[in-house]
């Protein structure tokens, strides 16, 4: 499901590509990395924009796993870092 307009970046006036990034988010010390996510991404910085639909699921990934570091966080585990993956 490949959008067929590229968004234009006006800020170094190129299209922006539709191929893979990395989402990253930092809170109150929690950091959630999620790679290989499509999105439009300005050639020039990197600077993705996500369609609807991503955005979306990202928000309800993000609330889960923060929510999930926060009870990692709660019983002083050992464990600091994670990677899952779902196939
Ligand atoms: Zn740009």
């Amino acid at each position: 499901m490949t959008p067929k307009l590229s968004p234009f970046c006006g800020q170094h006036n190129k299209n922006k590509e539709w191929r893979q990034t990395e989402f990253t988010y930092n809170e109150d010390g929690i950091s959630i990395r999620i790679p290989n996510v499509y999105a439009w991404v300005c050639p020039e910085d990197g600077e993705a924009s996500f369609t609807p639909e991503t955005a979306d699921e990202l928000i309800v990934a993000l609330r889960e796993f923060v929510d999930a570091a926060k009870c990692v966080r709660k019983r002083r585990s050992v464990l600091t870092e994670y990677v899952v993956a779902v196939e």
